[in-house]
């Protein structure tokens, strides 16, 4: 059996996005999978839209996400590694020019003088007699055999003398386009630069890649790139088209529903693992019924099966992600959480050890979703917050209480507190004596203690929160929320 190669061919226009990554690792775990090999291409012959800092920012994301190519322009580290990978390299030593002549040549390209003033005339004038433009090499009479500078070479879709070409993608089956559809597109631009349609094929042929994995917007040009290997008598790889991500409001998936430079996960503190487990998961899932959710990154290579592939939209559903990175956070040992959130931490933080965080830490592991919440869910551990009213004016049951009883029972809890060690057994035992002596419910009274010693509305258990506060802080904040409530 042929050795399967995959490839990411990302082109530094812009940020990598979540579309990106889904792209990669569907082609990483593949190759994984077959003990094959992921090939990292670098698509950089637009040469208008190019953004030189694009390149570090995606070497970077596949990086911390560990999606390690086999070979490619980058494999690790910070320099290029294998620079035959980079398009714009592989142009200079002239391999798409080359090719490109010979099919001049055979009469199937041509150089095209239109200027792209009258190519946008002719487009023009079909608009307004309402008929579909497609450029060929009769329009203008000017089109050579012979090299022009600064000219592109399109191909000569009616030398080719076929109607129609076909072709398959291993999940949506065959697909069959008529050559009236196609025009006699660029292969060469005037810069001499390859259209990324003439060099993806070149470049998936001659790195032998097996399996091209890439987003569904690419279907629509398929048909091309199906008669250039055909052009070229070179076997077609599998193509794969993965389905589109929309947001949760169901549409494209814009910058608001989640499509952010991945990098932005890292830096909110999402869990590598976590963004791949959840990004396996749009447009593939385990299948025979299966409701896991939780894969690692071993599990995935095994699991993973291209039959499973759906069609349909998958939906970024930025809840899940928050749940399942909750997932991956709760198993983590409060030292790796410990590492991972050392630059997370409130300002305030500072001036307290590392014990008192660790412990702070273990009491937050279970809510935490994403790193970057816990400035908000920790502060009250780190500094004295000033009396927020609005926690008991809009607290259904503290919010019958009269000043009097609020205070009242705030010296209650503080003269009981007193005599705990603050231990979370005592402090445990101390607070269900205070209700018997209240005869209030832990919703008042729990509440009220909870509002006073953190100024949160929420914190973690009453007792073990005290416990890390400590006797001192602890009761010096009810103290001052006795005199100002
Ligand atoms: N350079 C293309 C892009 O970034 C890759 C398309 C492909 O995978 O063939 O969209």
């Amino acid at each position: 059996m042929k050795v399967v190669r995959t490839r990411f061919a990302p082109s530094p226009t812009g940020f990598l996005h979540v579309g990106g990554i889904r792209t990669a690792l569907f082609n990483y775990l593949l190759a994984n999978q077959r003990g094959g090999q992921f090939i990292l291409r670098l698509e950089d012959t637009d040469r208008q839209r190019f953004v030189p800092e694009a390149i570090e920012q995606i070497v970077d994301g596949l990086a911390w996400l560990g999606l390690k190519p086999d070979d490619g322009f980058w494999i690790s580290g910070g320099t290029p590694q294998n620079i035959d990978y980079i398009q714009s390299n592989r142009q200079k030593s002239g391999t798409y020019q080359k090719l490109a002549d010979k099919l001049v040549g055979d009469g199937l390209a041509y150089y095209s003088p239109t200027t792209t003033k009258e190519l946008e005339n002719l487009r023009l004038q079909a608009s307004k007699a309402k008929k579909p433009f497609l450029y060929r090499r009769v329009i203008d009479g000017n089109n050579s055999d012979k090299l022009l500078p600064n000219v592109p070479i399109r191909l000569n879709i009616e030398a080719l003398k076929r109607t129609n070409v076909e072709w398959q993608d291993e999940i949506r089956g065959k697909f069959a386009d008529s050559l009236t559809n196609i025009e006699d597109f660029i292969i060469i631009k005037s810069d001499g630069f390859p259209t990324y349609n003439f060099a993806n094929v070149i470049d998936d042929h001659q790195m032998n890649i097996s399996h091209i994995i890439r987003g569904e917007e690419f279907i629509s040009s398929t048909g091309k790139y199906g008669l250039l290997y055909d052009i070229f008598k070179w076997n077609r790889p599998k193509f794969i088209h993965l389905p589109v991500i929309n947001g949760s409001d169901g549409k494209k998936l814009s910058k608001r529903t989640g499509d952010t430079n991945v990098l932005e996960y890292r830096d909110k503190g999402y869990l590598p693992e976590a963004l791949l487990n959840f990004l396996a998961l749009l447009g593939w899932n385990p299948g025979d019924g299966s409701t896991q959710e939780i894969f690692s990154r071993d599990e995935l290579v095994k699991a993973f099966s291209l039959k499973a592939v759906n069609k349909s939209p998958a939906i970024f559903d930025q809840k899940r992600l928050d749940w399942i990175n909750g997932q991956y956070i709760r198993q983590l040992t409060i030292d790796k959480l410990f590492v991972l959130s050392q630059s997370f931490w409130p300002k305030q933080s500072k001036h307290f050890d590392d014990s008192y965080k660790k412990a702070v830490l273990a009491l937050v592991q279970e809510r935490l979703k994403f790193l970057a919440e816990l400035p908000q869910l920790t502060n009250f551990f780190f500094e004295d917050l000033p009396i927020d009213h609005k926690l008991i004016t809009n607290h259904k049951q503290l919010s019958k209480l009269s000043k009097d009883e609020l205070k009242s029972f705030l010296r209650s809890a503080k003269q009981i507190l007193l005599k705990s060690d603050f231990s979370v057994t005592d402090l445990t035992n101390k607070l269900n004596e205070l209700l018997k002596i209240t005869g209030q419910k832990p919703v008042v009274l729990f509440s009220l203690i909870r509002i006073a010693s953190t100024q949160a509305s929420a914190s973690p258990q009453l007792a073990d929160t005290l416990a890390v506060l400590g006797k001192e802080r602890s009761l010096k904040r009810i103290e001052s929320t006795v005199n100002e409530v």
